[in-house]
């Protein structure tokens, strides 16, 4: 018998891989559901996705493949982000933001208008010439602290470039005199009409459920010999593999790489990500879809409320919110400190009226959520992807590529790998 290829998990990327490669492979899921990061989850009659996660195309091909799996259950809708900083709310970006509040304005528009604009130095001197040191300050450097909890003098140049997007001065001169800019592409996005963004990998899961094994996790994997091993102990055989797990994973498991490969996983850093979910006794009128949290003395930098983005989320007379809290991939969090730091840091910021409101709880962890675009990490990647494609493993997805990869991306390396296989 033909030994099939083998995907290991069922996000987004293992799932579009398989879509592709039909009845040649079969997928291995350590979870008891499809769908990875993209999953929605159900709680005492509440959905909750795992932060905003929100549907961008930049890739023709992949949206009209999204659409012929998704049909008309989707909406494209226009994005209410907004951020809170110095008791003010205002439309995200910052840079653009906060010219709608007067307080913030006398804060921000000199000190921004006068900045060098260059792109030298580390994070917080790159930050002070962009956009000035009171933006830097009150803004870029503590919401960063706290999303990516490293020291920001640490990251390397390449990294902070790709987090401090540039910003035309001319363009403010223009917001300043009261004109409106035109909206970018991501001021846009797609997201199922009913319920969460979990519709999409279930539609791929009732095409492929006879394919994909749940509850079933690789342990053991030998890449001379060509099989994997899962948890209940059965080895299976593969022709190929394709890995969108987290490569430091993939690393761990592949028992017969040479230690001095293996050991690269070291240079791979990410950071983890708890999710806070809280249902409410009542509907919240904030119209956000998120709001970005910079202040250090609130624990979670973004919040996100989940029925405006669909009514199916949350039922009609209640609310809900999810928070979300980094800690370092490398430690264990603790998550009852953090949920109970949550509730009272919603109240803090405004977010809930009173703990009175808050009736219930449930949190996810997620170990590698952000990988650190470092350029160390970049080239033990690229090394790695070569030492494996030789071994017959291909890399897909956001975790197994390892790097800052969106739904579209991740199912574009999912399509991509199959091709390289068909
Ligand atoms: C907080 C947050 C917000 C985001 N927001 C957006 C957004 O708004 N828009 C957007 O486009 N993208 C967003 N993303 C990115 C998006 O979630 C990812 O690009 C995409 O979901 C990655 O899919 P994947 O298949 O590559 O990985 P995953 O979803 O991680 O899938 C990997 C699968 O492998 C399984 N697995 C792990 N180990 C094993 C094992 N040993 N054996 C078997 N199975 C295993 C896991 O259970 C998982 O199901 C966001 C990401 C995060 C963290």
């Amino acid at each position: 018998m033909r030994k099939p290829i083998i995907i290991i998990g069922a996000g987004l990327a293992g799932l579009a891989a398989a879509y592709k490669l039909k009845e040649k492979a079969e997928v291995f899921e350590a979870s008891d559901a499809v769908g990875g990061v993209a999953r929605t989850y159900k709680c005492k009659g509440f959905s909750y996705d795992l932060g905003p996660h929100v549907l961008y195309f930049r890739n023709e091909r992949i949206r009209r493949w999204v659409e012929r799996i998704l049909g008309s259950k989707w909406e494209k809708q226009v994005r209410r982000a907004r951020i809170a900083i110095n008791g003010e709310r205002v439309d995200y970006p910052i840079q653009e933001g906060f010219l709608q509040s007067e307080k913030l304005t006398r804060r921000f528009l000199d000190d921004l208008l006068k900045a060098p604009q260059t792109r030298k130095g580390n994070f917080k001197e790159m930050a002070a010439n962009l956009y000035g040191s009171a933006l830097a300050e009150d803004f870029f450097m503590p919401y960063n602290d706290k999303l990516w909890c490293h020291p920001l003098d640490e990251m390397d140049k390449e990294w902070a470039q790709r987090f401090l997007p540039s910003f035309p001065r001319d363009d403010l001169k223009r917001l300043a005199k009261g004109e409106t800019l035109p909206r970018g592409p991501n001021a846009y996005f797609f997201y199922p009409e009913k319920s969460g963004i979990g519709t999409l990998s279930q539609a791929l899961w009732e095409e492929l459920s006879n394919r994909i094994h749940l509850s079933t996790k690789v342990t053991s994997i030998n890449t001379e010999e060509g099989w994997v091993e899962t948890n209940s102990g059965t080895r299976h055989h593969y022709s190929y593999l394709i890995s969108t797990i987290p490569l430091p994973e993939i690393l761990r498991a592949s028992v017969d790489l040479p230690e001095s490969d293996r050991n690269r996983a070291k240079e791979l850093r990410s950071v983890g990500m708890v999710f806070v979910h809280l249902s409410l006794a009542h509907p919240l009128s904030d119209d956000s879809h998120w709001v970005y949290f910079s202040d250090p003395e609130i624990c979670f930098h973004r919040i996100s409320i989940p029925r405006n983005y669909s009514d199916g989320m949350t039922p009609p007379d209640r609310g809900s919110i999810v928070a979300e809290v980094s800690f370092p991939s490398d430690k264990n969090p603790d998550i009852q400190t953090i949920v109970e730091k949550v509730k009272m840091d919603t109240v803090k910021s405004g977010m809930v009226g009173g703990l009175e409101d808050i009736i219930s709880h449930d949190a996810q962890v997620l170990r590698h959520a952000y990988v650190f675009p470092t350029m160390k990490g970049e080239k033990a990647r690229e090394e790695l992807r070569w030492i494996l494609k030789h071994r017959d493993i291909l890399l897909a997805g956001r975790y197994g590529v390892w790097e800052y990869a969106n739904m579209e991306r991740a199912l574009e390396q999912g399509i991509k790998a199959a091709e390289a296989l068909c």
